[in-house]
């Protein structure tokens, strides 16, 4: 998916929050990491048409994003989303939360869902799961539905939002896991994330984001091994 934005920018209440952002690139599996009140969420809403910028502009494949309450629903429809709360409906299953979107917003024949969503969740090694509700399931399980869920229509780009960090650490691995596996299978993401770990193994690109703007961009690796920037340099531990 390619992705341009181009002098972003977004003030809460005129205080400013992202500063002009400006990144044009191929994205594949992009990691954003920074410190927190950085900018990461609004940036991700907003890439999501979650919320509008109050400045600039983004384009998805050559597709300016217009920001109209008409249209948003059907651009919004092409993403899957995964927050830091799972998000999922307490009154269904496993099965059924997987199941439901997928016929209610996209047409699926509810048979048809119903089987893909029972595949994605044996895939997702939740196959004992299906039948039971979100409180039955352990954090790190809801989470793995919530996946399931944002990737059941095939998404053209997931977008995640610290999607371990109201987990146990003994289920964060799950997680990370799954979210690796999927970039295996081709499936694009953005992660907000505080797992370094995970963002260098998971993530070709690597955003950092400080203080409302993008102080540094590019491969993993390069950003970890060689922060440029004394404000990366300290974010990652590394000054001296
Ligand atoms: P991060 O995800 O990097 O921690 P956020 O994007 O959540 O940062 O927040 C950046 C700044 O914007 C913070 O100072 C936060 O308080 C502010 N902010 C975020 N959302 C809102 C909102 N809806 N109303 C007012 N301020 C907000
Ligand atoms: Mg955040």
């Amino acid at each position: 998916m390619r992705m341009r934005l181009e002098h972003l920018e977004k003030g809460f209440d005129g205080v400013p929050v992202l500063r002009g952002i400006d990144f044009d690139d191929d994205v594949t599996t992009l990691a954003v990491i920074g410190p927190s009140g950085g900018g990461k969420s609004t940036l991700l809403r907003i890439v999501g048409g979650l919320i509008a910028p109050t400045g600039g502009t983004v384009e998805v494949d050559g597709e300016r994003v217009d920001y109209d309450e008409r249209t948003l629903p059907s651009y919004r429809s092409q993403l899957g989303f995964v927050f830091q709360a799972s998000g999922l409906f307490h009154h269904l299953s496993a099965l059924e939360n997987v199941a439901l979107p997928l016929s209610v917003v996209h047409g699926v024949p509810e048979d048809q869902a119903r089987e893909r969503a029972a595949d994605l969740l044996a895939r997702f090694g939740l196959a004992a799961e299906e039948a039971k509700r979100p409180t039955q399931l352990s954090g790190g399980q809801q989470q793995r539905v919530a996946i399931a869920r944002a990737v059941a229509a095939s998404p053209k780009m997931l977008l995640l939002d610290e999607p371990t960090s109201a987990l146990d650490p003994e289920y964060t691995n799950d997680v990370l896991d799954l979210i690796r596996d999927l970039k295996e299978t081709g499936t694009r993401f953005i992660v907000v994330t505080h797992e370094m770990g995970f963002a260098r193994r998971a993530c070709d690109k690597v955003a950092f984001l400080h203080g409302g703007r993008l102080l540094e961009y590019g491969e993993s690796a390069r950003l970890f091994d060689h922060p440029a920037t004394p404000e990366l340099q300290r974010f990652l531990g590394k000054l001296l």
